[in-house]
């Protein structure tokens, strides 16, 4: 048994105190948006209590205490990736972080006859900009097949590849089906075949896993910050450093040029900062620094195992309501997902709320993978660092009250 402070991490997110329906809040909804704990949110009024000013631009205090705390921010993050500081841009979230490189590298360099593969399993933040791209470019856009058991037919990959595949974009862990991709795997086989760029989707990934971007040696890897417990509206794009040097900025305008002229192209500063025009999130990004500090204290690898107990636990414990269908793979991180006989996962959704649990319903974003299980939707719970085993039982009792209500 591993020794975890589970009351103590859970006493440090507030709002884990809550009633909801006169019951205590059940919050299994961390997937979409994870809670804050206390150091996050203190963060942010005691910075615009004592340090606010805008940053990169200001030589008076303030504004160098700011910039140099996103500075440093910049750097623990690196560190938390095994990154350089220069490989690190802010970004607003995951889906922006990919439309970034769509935008920017996608379009300088993709020509027609290239091809980019992707997965059936992505969230649509890794579907849409590549289908837009490969409009825009006339290029083909693959798909790695999903399997029954919600994991990837990874041996197509090897097929699919070739030397025109410019980049193999993929999930580090699925949100619908808590699916965990073979990304060594996966990398060393597109390495084999062709010098395509990988770029990980790690919204989900990096909540729940060590990530070592030199030892994955993905290109680019992204991730939201509110889904680390950190604060909305930031999110991180790493990106190998050669590469980032090569980009051109996609959003233009202020703190990002050298020079502009009325007559001539305006030229940019380097990377990673010629990617942040404009203001940034300043109390943000310094949240995210603090959930990071706040992950570290406890450790990934004891989160992670920690949570893995707890899946299994969750497992056995939802195996048992009557009419239950799970979808995924028997080994799952964070996430699971299930529907209940026929009823709508909406219904589902809302009965639990009157018993204060909060999961997900719909379509997840992920709208090829109903079409793959032939459901409008499905339930998902989602476990995070502060979850403990009364959570699962009170969703296991929910749903065996509704179980009984809709029957
Ligand atoms: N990718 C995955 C795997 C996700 O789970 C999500 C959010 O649920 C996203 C991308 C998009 O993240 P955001 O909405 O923070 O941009």
């Amino acid at each position: 048994m591993i020794i975890y402070p589970i009351e103590k991490i859970r006493s440090d997110f507030p709002i884990l105190n809550r009633m909801i329906n006169k019951y205590p809040l059940t919050y299994l909804d961390s997937a979409a948006s994870a809670q804050k704990p206390n150091i996050v949110i203190d963060s942010q009024t005691h910075y615009y209590r004592n340090e606010y000013a805008a940053v990169h631009r200001g030589i008076h205090t303030l504004s160098t205490e700011s910039t140099n705390q996103m500075e440093t921010v910049r750097l623990r993050i690196a560190n938390f990736i095994n990154a350089s500081k220069e490989e690190i841009v802010f970004v607003k979230s995951t889906t922006e972080a990919i439309n970034l490189i769509a935008n920017s590298w996608g379009h300088n360099f993709i020509n027609y006859g290239d091809n980019i593969i992707i997965s059936e399993m992505e969230h649509h933040a890794n579907i849409v900009p590549w289908q837009v791209l490969s409009k825009h470019k006339k290029i083909v856009l693959h798909y790695i097949p999903l399997t029954p058991n919600g994991t990837l037919d990874i041996s197509r990959l090897s097929k699919l590849i070739n030397h025109r595949t410019r980049l193999l974009s993929i999930s580090h862990i699925s949100n619908v089906l808590g699916t965990i991709n073979p990304l060594t795997e996966i990398i060393s086989i597109a390495r084999k075949k062709s010098d395509t760029l990988i770029l990980i989707d790690g919204a989900q990934g990096i909540v729940h896993q060590l990530v070592d971007v030199q030892k994955l040696d993905c290109d680019f890897y992204v991730f939201s910050g509110h889904k680390i417990y950190g604060p909305s509206g930031t999110g991180i794009m790493y990106g190998k450093k050669e590469l980032l040097q090569k980009m051109p900025p996609w959003i233009v305008g202020g703190g990002i040029v050298r020079n502009v002229s009325l007559i001539q192209d305006a030229t940019f500063i380097d990377s990673p900062w010629k990617f942040e025009s404009g203001s940034p999130n300043i109390s943000g990004i310094i949240g995210l620094g603090n959930a990071i500090e706040y992950i570290n204290t406890i450790g990934i690898d004891k989160i992670y195992n920690y949570e893995d107990q707890l899946m299994r636990y969750a497992v056995d414990t939802l195996k048992k309501i009557p009419n239950i269908v799970l979808y995924g793979p028997s080994t799952r991180v964070g996430i699971i997902a299930f529907n209940l006989g026929i009823h709508h996962s909406y219904d589902i959704g809302m009965l639990l709320n009157q018993y204060g649990v909060a999961i997900r319903t719909g379509h997840h974003c992920a709208i090829p993978i109903m079409n793959y299980f032939k459901v409008p939707g499905m339930c998902r719970a989602s476990l995070a660092m502060y979850t403990n085993k009364e959570d699962i039982d009170r969703l296991a009792h929910g749903l065996i009250k509704v179980e009984h209500l809709l029957n």
